[in-house]
């Protein structure tokens, strides 16, 4: 759903005793006008915001109403970012980092985070911070110095993030605040003139917010896999005015003029932005790197709220004037914030949530205060794995780009060398000599200074450090139209300059514990000779770290020759150990060879085995049913022998008897003859 970013106007206590001789602002509920002394209000100077609050108003109520719903949206999901906007000591950094009795923002966000998240009890959260700042458009990081100068780099994975950004995984308030003590320390370490860097430079503190719903067993895995990833930034920006020709100890700079670009392009984004919808294609979020940093904060995917800090001396008047104008222009901005929810492995915590799980069941014990802390201490160093890997391979990619650019420019010398020649060898030597030299100067100027048209078109620095070796100019940019024109700023602006020196700001906590660097403006020659005397430790500093550098040089050397003896025995003993497994390796095939040959014997002569057993069975068989068969032969012929010798014995009974039947027939046919013969 769009909505308008919130736009707030703070006016600081006045701190001069000076009554106004002609004008003064005056406050009525969310309105502010210029009137003058004795009560009109001059038409045209009165603007309308969200809130007004006088110098009376609290960090803590400023809070209440600007800010509190953009944080509680960023745990909830949202992007959210909170940007202080006005001239240097117009009350920005008090309301961002606040005083001892009454915290800024930022301490207040952090602290609120912490306290809802406990709130809630049906989802985890991750929380990372990091802080840094943009000077000279170029991205320090302030929790580690030395990633100074750090790129901006765009991923799908990522969408725009600076690489190499030292990111903290955090679990509670105080560390935060103790870490946010130490990037100020960091911010100002080295620094002179605190003022002259604070008011140029910005600074970003970022809380990104994870958070993934706690898995209830329920097994609905598809809703708590989801993991919300929001970005909360705060912002304490560059002061909004023309910045004085004085520098760091009161030295006048030479540049005629700075300009702070990324504050330059945030009005020329601005500006396009408020002026509808129609322009959206056109704002020029690349031309700087607060703009690209914050692209989604404006016109996009976040809730934002915009607090402008004024001053209401009379001197003020006209940068008041122009700070209340970018806030109009601010207003009508019109932003369209959703909840991030992804499901791919880009959210950290995903990563991490083997090693929680794994974790936690540890945790179950009673050392889980121990434990949580060695949680805090291996995501750190995985979170420092992992920023680490990425800057190598930047640094690599960075390396091989360079090393083309190198053999490209080499090519070409080498051609223009191939032409001049050829010039020198076919021509006309009168007629070309005035050309020669032509020719010979641009080589000579392309030769000396290879680089130098890229570094100028993109060089946007006004004044380096006061240690700075480089040369004490501001090139600026070749053509002003991608960016916005100095005319634009200075209607924006109305001309005020600050002089640094005499500027009071809120002073960062920590960078008290630092001993108090004794500038007088006055006392040039001390100062002088103070410079001259940092010049010669650094010098001798450097010198050192030549010689230790030199001396790991050397070591590295030895180191790598007697690596590369190890490698080469290796090498040998791999040889070596390479026939030896050839040899075995055929010794090996050959015994296979056998093996598979006596298996194929054994096989077949099992065959035979199980052939002639079943055989050998078989006839078996056979001649069990033979015997049977015998035996059944042998009972039956005795058997029949039985019967034999039983009939003949009958036989000779029957014979016997029969003979005596035949005996007495014959004496009975004897005896009848014998009667016959008679009766005859
Ligand atoms: P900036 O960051 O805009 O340059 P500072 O925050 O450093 O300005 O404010 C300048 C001075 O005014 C500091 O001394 C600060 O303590 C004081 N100051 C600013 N705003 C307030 C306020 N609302 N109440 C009290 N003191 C303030
Ligand atoms: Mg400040």
């Amino acid at each position: 759903m769009a909505e308008k970013i919130c736009v707030a106007v703070r006016v600081r206590p006045s701190i001069s005793e000076e009554s106004p001789s002609g004008t003064f602002w005056k406050i009525e509920d969310n309105r502010i006008s210029l009137h003058k002394l004795h009560g009109t209000p001059i038409s045209g100077l009165s603007y309308a915001f969200d809130h007004v609050f006088d110098e009376s108003c609290s960090n803590s109520k400023v809070y209440e109403l600007l800010t509190k719903d953009v944080i509680h949206a960023a745990v909830d999901g949202f992007n959210g970012t909170a940007f202080a906007y006005g001239q240097t000591s117009s009350g920005k950094t008090y309301t961002m980092n606040g005083s001892l009795n009454d915290p800024g923002i930022i301490h207040r966000a952090v602290n609120d985070v912490f306290q809802k998240i406990q709130m809630i009890s049906d989802r985890e959260f991750l929380i990372r911070v990091s802080y840094m700042e943009i000077y000279n458009e170029e991205i320090n990081d302030l929790f580690t110095v030395e990633n100074q100068k750090l790129p901006i780099h765009e991923s799908l994975e990522r969408g725009i993030f600076v690489a190499g950004l030292r990111e903290e995984i955090v679990n509670n308030a105080e560390q935060v605040i103790k870490l946010l003590e130490s990037g100020e320390v960091n911010r100002h370490f080295g620094e002179t003139n605190m003022n002259a860097r604070s008011s140029r430079s910005h600074t970003i503190f970022r809380m990104v917010i994870e958070s993934k719903g706690i898995d209830t067993g329920s097994g609905d895995y598809s809703s708590s896999d989801a993991i919300r990833v929001s970005i909360l930034n705060l912002v304490d920006l560059a002061g909004s005015e023309r910045i004085a020709k004085t520098g760091a100890g009161g030295v006048r700079l030479k540049e005629g003029k700075y300009i702070n670009k990324s504050l330059m392009v945030l009005g020329n984004v601005i500006n396009k932005l408020s002026n509808g919808a129609k322009q959206r294609a056109h704002i020029p979020y690349r031309d700087s790197k607060l703009t690209r940093i914050l692209q989604t904060a404006l016109g996009g995917n976040a809730k934002t709220s915009i607090i402008c800090t004024v001053a209401p001396e009379e001197v003020h008047v006209e940068e008041t004037k122009g700070t209340l104008q970018f806030a109009s222009r601010a207003k009508r901005i019109t932003n369209c914030a959703q909840v991030n929810e992804i499901l791919t492995d880009a959210a950290l915590l995903k990563r991490q949530q083997l090693e929680i799980e794994d974790l936690r069941r540890k945790l179950q014990g009673s050392r889980s205060e121990v434990l949580e802390q060695e949680i805090l201490k291996l995501r750190n160093d995985m979170l420092k794995y992992e920023l680490e890997r990425e800057k190598l391979e930047m640094e690599l990619e960075e390396e091989r780009r360079s090393h083309k650019e190198r053999e490209q420019c080499i090519r070409d010398q080498q051609l223009k060398i191939e032409n001049l020649s050829s010039l020198v060898s076919d021509g006309d030597r009168s007629s070309s000599q005035d050309s020669m030299k032509e020719s010979l100067k641009d080589e000579c100027n392309d030769f000396k200074t290879p680089c130098f048209k890229e570094t100028s078109n993109n060089a946007f620095v006004a004044k380096r450090s006061n240690y700075s070796e480089l040369p004490d100019f501001s090139p600026l940019p070749d053509s002003f139209s991608n960016v916005a024109d100095e005319d634009t700023w200075f209607k924006m602006n109305k001309g005020y300059i600050a002089d640094l020196d005499a500027l009071q700001t809120t002073p960062a906590r920590k960078v008290q514990s630092f001993p108090p660097q004794d500038i007088t403006p006055d006392c040039s020659n001390d100062n002088y000779k103070l410079e001259l005397q940092n010049l010669k430790t650094q010098l001798e500093l450097v010198i050192k770290e030549k010689v230790e550098l030199q001396r790991k040089h050397e070591e590295e050397v030895q180191i790598n020759s007697r690596l590369m003896g190890e490698i080469c025995e290796l090498k040998q003993e791999l040889d070596l150990s390479n026939n030896s497994s050839e040899s075995s390796k055929q010794r090996y095939g050959n015994l296979e060879t056998e093996f598979q040959k006596l298996k194929e014997e054994r096989d077949s002569l099992l065959q035979t085995v199980s052939e002639s057993s079943k055989n050998i069975t078989f006839l078996t068989d056979q001649k069990e049913n033979i015997l049977k068969d015998l035996n059944c032969e042998v009972q039956r012929r005795k058997d029949l022998e039985v019967e034999i010798k039983q009939f003949s014995v009958a036989f000779a009974s029957r014979q016997r008897s029969l003979a005596s039947i035949h005996g007495e027939f014959k004496s009975k046919i004897e005896k009848l003859r014998a009667e016959n013969l008679v009766r005859y």
